[in-house]
Parts: structure tokens; sequence; C-alpha cells
């Protein structure tokens, strides 16, 4: 079905929804619906609850069933990470068991990976899967793991094989977050939200059938998970059509709210320009002239950077595997937000510094120069992409290592402390 145009999707779906809704179901039941007619995940296979579409039919029939005043599928680390990599490469066992759940919402997910010695260097993680019978027992920390505190299920990436080199001793598996061996505990930020969790397992257990692709093969199925991210990362809104009304529809909203509350901040982190001259305007310093140039740097940065997203975006939809654009957009974005912090600064002065203020717009500044550093680390930090440039896109030499060809248990180790065993 290569053909298919969007306008031939969106006239399908529209005509499945208009037989399908009734806004007195419950959310679940909707969904549970919405997974049965394939419109759900509509590119995956008709084996898999989908249609055998191409990517870019989930986005037009997501996009068409809220326009017409439903609702689609759940936000998150479900539908966006753990799904798609379930999806690439589960068992069919274990797409029976999570896949449906996942669609439905009925299952919170949360991304077990970065450890306090093992972020840039992901798979130079400790944590520990040994096999015991039909089981394998878990012991480790995990770090930064948004939504762990309130997620049912964990994507998790652990160390089964010390003898093997550091990339093939990895395995991906599926972990039931609602066991003893499992204790995820908020992080307070310094803009005071806890968004992030540590995570300690000890002697968590996971059913040898929740490894998710074959034993040592994690480093390749995490790649997977890492690249659903990039695109999954910009979906942070949920829409509702005007006058959309009805049980699933207000059980839809709780659960967006719910849902992005997490989030709340990631406006701020990305250093909130729409702000910059309304700011400039209240404080009576639009004449002030390097002032003026400031900010014009960070409006031209700015529509630079959104241009060099639509390219990717025009790209992607044209069906062409990502290229440097993905880097260099992360990259510009940092700048983008580290120049809003500065301008922000030099406007607001003192009044930068007040979280608790009559005026809501000084908290909200307040809170952009706290939050913007995140910015430059999450999804890789800003000299990772450096390197990604330099070694995919410029042809330069690799990075040297010296954890290469020789068993993972002899070489030496980020401890996450400041020293190496
Ligand atoms: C908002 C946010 C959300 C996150 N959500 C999650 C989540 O849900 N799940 C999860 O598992 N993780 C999550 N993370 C963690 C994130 O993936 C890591 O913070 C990131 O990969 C960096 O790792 P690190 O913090 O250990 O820093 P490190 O890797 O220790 O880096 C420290 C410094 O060293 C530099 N550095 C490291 N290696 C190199 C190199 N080879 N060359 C040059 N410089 C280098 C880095 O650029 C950085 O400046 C999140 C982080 C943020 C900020």
């Amino acid at each position: 079905m290569t053909d298919i145009s969007d306008t031939d999707i969106s006239a399908q779906v529209l005509g499945w929804f208009r037989e399908a809704w009734d806004p007195d179901l419950t959310l679940v039941e909707w969904r549970n619906r919405l997974v049965d007619s394939g419109w759900a995940a509509p590119s995956w296979s008709s084996d898999w609850f989908g249609r055998d579409l191409p990517a870019w039919a989930d986005r037009v029939a997501h996009a068409t069933i809220r326009d017409a005043g439903g609702v689609a599928v759940p936000l998150g680390a479900g539908y966006g990470l753990a799904a798609p990599t379930m999806y690439d490469h589960a068992s069919n066992e274990l797409k029976r068991k999570y896949l449906r759940r996942t669609l439905t919402g009925e299952l919170a997910w949360c991304q077990l990976f970065s450890e306090p010695g093992a972020g840039s260097d992901l798979a130079g993680l400790t944590t520990t899967a040994v096999r015991d019978g039909d089981e394998w027992i878990v012991n480790g920390q995990k770090v930064w793991n948004t939504s762990a505190d309130h997620a049912d299920m964990g994507i998790l990436v652990a160390r089964t094989d010390w003898g093997a080199v550091k990339h093939a001793g990895l395995s991906y598996f599926v972990l039931d977050m609602h066991q003893d061996g499992v204790t995820a505990r908020p992080i307070e930020q310094m803009n005071f939200r806890n968004s992030f969790n540590e995570v300690f397992l000890t002697d968590a257990r996971i059913p040898h059938e929740n490894m998710v692709g074959a034993e040592g093969a994690g480093w390749k199925v995490a790649r997977g998970t890492l690249a659903h991210e990039r695109s999954f990362a910009t979906q942070r809104t949920v829409r509702f059509a005007r006058g959309a009304s009805g049980r699933v529809i207000d059980e839809a909203r709780a659960e967006a709210a719910e849902y992005l509350k997490t989030y709340e901040w990631y406006p701020q982190r990305m250093g909130r320009v729409d702000l910059v001259t309304e700011r400039a305007a209240a404080m009576g310093l639009t004449d002030d002239r390097v002032l003026r140039q400031e900010m014009v740097d960070l409006f031209s940065l700015q529509r630079a950077s959104e241009w060099t997203a639509g390219r990717a975006k025009a790209g992607r939809a044209l069906g062409r595997p990502p290229g440097s654009e993905g880097s260099i957009g992360k990259l510009a974005l940092s700048e983008v937000a580290r120049r809003a912090h500065r301008v922000h600064t030099r406007i607001a002065g003192a009044r930068g510094l007040l979280k608790e203020s009559d005026d809501p717009v000084d908290a909200v500044i307040a809170e952009v120069l706290v939050s913007t550093p995140a910015q430059s680390i999450a999804g890789g930090t800003d000299e990772i992409q450096h390197n990604i440039i330099g070694e995919n896109v410029l042809g330069l030499p690799k990075e040297p290592a010296v954890d290469r060809g020789q068993p993972f248990r002899d070489v030496g180790k980020n401890t996450g402390r400041g020293s190496t065993t």
C-alpha cells in the first residue's frame, strides 16, 4: 500500500471514527476499540494491531481522530519508547503480554538506562542481571529516571555477561516496578521540581520471558529505543478539539493533566524566548543598545534553528533516514537556551532571583535561569553531539577508546564517585 496519501488515510480514519466513537465509554474501553481497529498504530503489521501502512500514517491517523473530537494513543514513554522497541525486538509472547495495555494507557512506563557512572557512556553501565532458573535477579542503581516513581513498568538495560566486551555483555528487559526489590526515590532539582528519580534495584526479579531481543543484544535494542526517543521527545502536548466532551474526553483530560505535570518546567528549560521582548519593554530597556544586539542574536539563532528542525522534519516525512540535522538541531537548542538565559538575566537583574514574587512572570524567569542547563544534557550532552558531528559528519578520527577488545570486568570503570576502579 505504498501509493496511499495522507488524505486517503484521513478519509478512512474519519469513516471508521464516525461509526465507532462513543463518548460514554471509559477511556480504556475506547482505546481498546481504537487498538482493535488498527488505527492506534497503523504503521505496525496487521498481526500486531496495525495496518501495514508507512510510518507517517500514525501521525495522520492520530491527528484526524483528535480533530474529529476523539482521543488517540496516550503520551509518555509507553507509547513513545517501550511499545515501538517491543514491537521491533520482543518475542510474540512478550508483545501479547504488554503491547495492548501499553497502547491503551493502562500501563505507565519509565526508562531505566542512565546510572551514576554511565550517562554519556551508557554502554559502561554496571547494573547486573544474573540468571536464576526462569528468572533474572537484578542489582544496581539507575538515576535521572523520569516518572519512575509512578511507573508500572520500566525498560531496563543491565549487564548479563562481565566476561564479554563492553557492548556485547548487555541485555534488555522489561521490569515490573511494583515489587519489593525496586525503590524509586524522587530527586529534588534546583528548580524545586521532582521530575526524576534514582532507582535502586536490590534482588529485583524479572521472568526470563521479559528479555527483549537475545541475551547480549541489549546494546542494539537500546539504540533502537534511543532512536525512537529522538522523535518522541517533542511530543509533550495534548490537543482536544473545541467542544469535545463526554466520559472518554474527561478521563483523557485527567490522564494528560497528570502526565504533563512532570513536564511543566520544560518550556522554561528551553529559555522562554517568547517572553524576551515583553520583559524588555516592561523593564523599560528596549533602547538599551547592548541588550538589543543580544536580543537580535538570540532571535536570529532561534529562527535558524527552527529552519533546521523544519528541514529535518521534511526529510523524515519524505522517508529519508535521520541525518546530521538531529545533532546540529540539538546543539542549536542548547545555544538558544544559553543565550536566552543570558538575555533574561540582563533584563531581570536581581528580580531573576525572585522565585516567590507578586509578579508571576518573575517566578517564571527565575525558573528559566535554573532550568536551562538541563537543555544541554538531556538526550545527549553538547559534547557528545560535537563528537557525533565530528565523527559521523566531518569524518574525523574516532575518539581514542581504552575499553574495547577486552572483557568488561578488566576495564577501568567510572564509578560515578569521581574515581575509577
Ligand atoms: C531533563 C532530563 C531528563 C532525563 N531523563 C532520563 C530518563 O528518563 N531515563 C534515563 O535513563 N536517563 C535520563 N536522563 C539522563 C541523561 O540521559 C544523562 O544525564 C545524559 O546522558 C548525560 O549523562 P550524565 O548526566 O551521566 O553526564 P556524564 O556522561 O557524566 O557527563 C559529564 C560531563 O562530561 C562530558 N563528557 C562525557 N563524555 C564525554 C566525551 N566522550 N567527550 C567529551 N565530553 C564528554 C559531558 O558532556 C558532560 O559535560 C535525563 C536527563 C535530563 C537532563
